[in-house]
């Protein structure tokens, strides 16, 4: 697949930090189709772009979505940004729960408020990554958090938390923090 010069010293990166790191499309894989085949189910037809427009980590494996192929060198670090934060959320917490409270699409409030919560993580660093290449501008354009609620409010992810005002708020802190420039 093409590469950029940004993405790929941060594929480098990762590659340091979990030598077993890899990045495969989601296509050609029988568990990704089941996945895909059971999120459009739980969700009612909700999530239905799980091959084509999201990522996915599971174990040391980035799976890519199709639209992988279109996406610029720094599209590609901004995501792998996310997904980094995954590995580590992963490497944190341990395979079995991590994958329970990502994978299993409706759950009690209390574990989506988790999965929340660890994509809330994710998310902010995708904040931080577009300001680093996009600038500050960028990462306060209101189309993106319009785009981030979205992911939190809708059934992409089994509507984990369909609270606007509360991730518009993690929103403004987050970054109040990077023009802060806390880490
Ligand atoms: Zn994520």
């Amino acid at each position: 697949m093409p590469s950029g010069p940004r993405s790929d010293a941060l594929i480098a990166e990762i590659q340091q930090e979990f030598p077993r790191f890899r990045l495969v499309a989601k296509g050609g894989r029988r568990l990704q189709r089941a996945i895909d085949v059971a999120l459009k189910v739980v969700t009612l037809g909700a999530q239905r772009d799980y091959l084509t427009r999201y990522h996915t980590v599971l174990g040391d494996t980035v799976y890519l979505p199709t639209k992988w192929a279109d996406e610029t060198d720094e599209e590609r670090f901004v995501i792998l940004r996310h997904e980094r934060v995954h590995l580590r959320q992963r490497r944190r917490y341990g395979l079995l729960i991590f994958a329970a409270i990502y994978l299993l699409p409706i759950l009690p409030l209390g574990l989506a408020w988790g999965r929340a919560r660890i994509e809330w993580e994710a998310y902010a660093e995708t904040l931080r990554a577009v300001a680093e290449v996009k600038g500050i501008g960028a990462a306060r354009d209101p189309a993106l958090h319009a785009y981030l609620v979205e992911q939190f409010a809708s059934g992409a992810y089994g509507w984990m938390w369909p609270f606007p005002s509360v991730i518009r708020r993690w929103i403004s802190e987050a970054l109040a923090q990077i023009e802060g420039g806390a880490a």
